[in-house]
């Protein structure tokens, strides 16, 4: 990986503690990351070579942690979706029944409506 001005800008000019300063390792991630509790923020161990630059390792690459936000944040809508549905086919199951028990003349052509637009897919 070449040493570009905007490789070096994804890096500190230091990390640590300001009275013990650690100069970046422009073969590691340029990531902080906690230390001990006397260490304060520490440079990320891990080879860079990910992401913007290639100043990032794996774990800190920010265009894969954007991926893989976006890839749960799609899994959970799924699921709402999912509910949301589940709860309208049952509702409109419970009207349906009631309204077959009242004497509805064309229960087939109800419950093709409902399952139609709410059954499961
Ligand atoms: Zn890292």
């Amino acid at each position: 990986m070449g040493m570009t001005d905007s490789f070096k800008a994804h890096f500190p000019e230091y990390y640590g503690r300001t009275y013990a300063p650690k100069r970046p390792d422009y073969a590691k991630c340029c990531a902080r990351v906690l230390g001990g509790a006397y260490s304060g923020s520490t440079q990320c161990v891990r080879k860079n070579g990910h992401g913007p630059d290639g100043a990032y390792c794996k774990q800190h690459d920010p265009d894969a942690r954007k991926a893989k936000n976006a890839e749960r944040d799609a899994k959970w809508q799924a699921e709402r979706d999912e509910k949301a549905r589940q709860a309208d086919f049952a509702r409109e199951c419970q009207a349906a029944i009631t309204a077959i028990a009242d004497g509805h003349n064309d229960p087939r052509a109800l419950a093709k409506d409902i399952v139609a637009r709410l059954g499961p897919k």
